[in-house]
């Protein structure tokens, strides 16, 4: 998709051939209302003819982001906060004669997170050429792109450009509030909606709706405020994202400068790269027996842990995305083939751990959960989904729940399980477990993973043991592999003098860090 049409297909801007060969449909100036809309952005940003001769522009700045886009709260309640990502030494290279765009930030957690990078802090490069997204050299998938085509949208002089090319179509004149509204349709088939200022005529946000694994599509609404005129142009100083899941803050962008036709980072995609076919998901999935009755199932995602019951089969976790779980449902289904997979537990809300929850409601399961995650689970599965249909969009089927408060025993002759609240946990509020006391195995999610660099949540396994008084001789893990209990103590306690290591660098820095210092070290322990 051309931003400057003169440039790349030599061609100067259309409005007055428009104005000349759809005469007979348009208004007396020559521009339909919609179109017209545009126009008076683009007047108001600085002129048609200022905006079409710009070449690049820079912003550099600094801000945060939403952590699992808002699904990683401690609680699903709506007063809990979310977790943000801090964005420091933010860079967005645009490069409007070549259509590319570059992003380069650091960043890091602003709460605590069990690897030891994202807590220090560590370099992220985005780059996108037309329809081509890749870091470094590893090309991205389709929807990698469009995801990187719409940020790069949620640009005023980006987004009037784009909209005034001749191949964009623009549609649909209104009112809202004190706002004008246009439906604009990109030559490469994006749509968005532009919002002006019905007074300034400036752009106030445009809205934009994108395929979403645990929700199955999310409405950004990209707001820009804090006009400011740089080099013959208004640019904005405050970019604001917010979702319509729980109006999320997904990105926060404070503008320290704007660079007007400066030199830029904005390669074109690597020759191995452009030729590379679009990556494509692919998921496989095997079982480990852990036990008899017991799977562990491992592959292109988090595990999932097959319970086989006398006459039903039932999943610890539907983690990941929509696809792996499909294919952790496929494998318990290929293991044990004559009973019905009826149930999953669901160790906890967090996205990562529920990317499935719409694949296994669809495929007609009952999902255990503690209790003060129905409602929210009970959103997600009825959020209007009519842009990117999946299967539970087109087979609605209610969610059905088993809700824990505390501890539901399930047992039959052939296995017993226990599912139990977590206590004691700083990660997560409303989480469960689940022990077989039969076979001494705890099955858990995010209580601990062999693959942490740092631990910041001090007893919480062993009060969990302890609370319980029950008997674990393995840790049959969401995250990792199966360990014996002696191995995962030792690692915690390994895990968690990390995190010391790290306050200690940190408070030695004069520096302060989330989790810092340690909260069981109040106590000397
Ligand atoms: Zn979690």
């Amino acid at each position: 998709m051309p931003l400057r049409p003169t440039t790349r297909f030599a061609y100067r801007w259309v409005f007055p051939v428009l104005g000349l060969g759809l005469a007979a449909a348009l208004p007396a100036d020559g521009q339909s209302p919609a179109r017209q809309l545009v126009i008076d952005a683009a007047e108001a940003l600085g002129g048609v003819e200022r905006l079409e001769s710009l070449e690049t522009l820079r912003l550099r700045g600094y801000g945060h982001e939403a952590y699992q886009d808002g699904g990683s709260r401690i609680t699903t309640e709506t007063t809990a906060p979310e977790k943000m990502t801090n964005l420091t030494a933010y860079e967005r290279d645009i490069d409007l004669v070549n259509d590319r765009t570059r992003v380069s930030a650091r960043m890091y957690r602003a709460f605590v997170f069990a690897a030891e990078a994202m807590m220090r802090g560590q370099p992220r490069n985005q780059w996108l050429d037309g329809d081509i997204a890749f870091d470094g050299a590893r090309r991205l998938s389709g929807e990698a792109a469009r995801q990187r085509r719409m940020e790069f949208l949620a640009n005023p002089v980006v987004a009037v450009l784009t909209a005034l090319d001749p191949e964009s179509t623009i549609e649909d004149r209104r009112s809202e509030g004190t706002a004008l509204l246009a439906d604009v349709t990109t030559p490469d088939r994006a749509s968005f909606t532009l919002a002006v200022d019905e007074e300034s005529h400036l752009p106030r946000w445009i809205r934009w709706v994108g395929p979403h694994e645990n929700l199955g599509e999310l409405t950004y609404h990209a707001e820009f405020s804090a006009y400011e005129p740089v080099d013959g142009v208004l640019l904005p100083m405050s970019f604001n994202t917010v979702s319509d899941f729980r109006d999320t803050v997904m990105l926060r962008l404070h503008v320290d400068r704007w660079f007007v036709d400066g030199n830029i980072e904005s390669p074109a995609a690597p020759a191995a790269v452009a030729s590379a076919p679009e990556p494509a998901p692919s998921y496989t999935a095997s079982a480990e027996p852990v036990v008899p009755g017991v799977w562990l199932i491992t592959g292109t995602g988090a595990n999932s842990i097959l319970l086989e019951f006398a006459d039903h089969l039932t999943l610890f976790e539907v983690p990941g995305n929509r696809g792996w779980t499909q294919a952790i449902i496929d494998e318990a289904r290929r293991v044990v083939p004559d009973k019905p997979l009826t149930e999953a537990i669901i160790s906890h809300h967090h996205f990562d751990h529920t990317g499935g929850l719409r694949t296994a409601v669809a495929e007609g399961l009952t999902i255990v959960t503690q209790s003060g995650n129905v409602d929210w689970f009970d959103e997600i599965i009825r959020r209007p989904v009519t842009h990117y249909p999946d299967r539970l969009s087109q087979n609605p089927l209610p969610l059905r729940t088993r809700p824990v408060d505390d501890h539901l025993r399930l047992f039959d002759d052939q296995l017993t399980v226990d599912i139990y609240r977590m206590v004691s946990n700083g990660h997560m509020a409303d989480g469960l477990m689940a022990h077989l006391p039969d076979h001494g195995l705890l099955i858990q999610g995010d209580l601990f993973d062999l693959n942490w660099q740092i631990y910041f949540w001090g007893d919480t396994y062993a009060d969990n043991v302890a609370y319980r008084n029950i008997e674990v001789e393995r840790d049959v893990p969401v995250h990792g592999e199966v360990l014996p209990i002696s191995e995962v103590r030792r690692r915690i306690v390994e895990q968690t003098s990390n995190a010391r290591t790290l306050c200690n660098q940190v408070a030695a820095a004069g520096l302060s860090m989330p989790g810092c210092p340690l909260a069981g070290d109040d106590w000397n322990d």
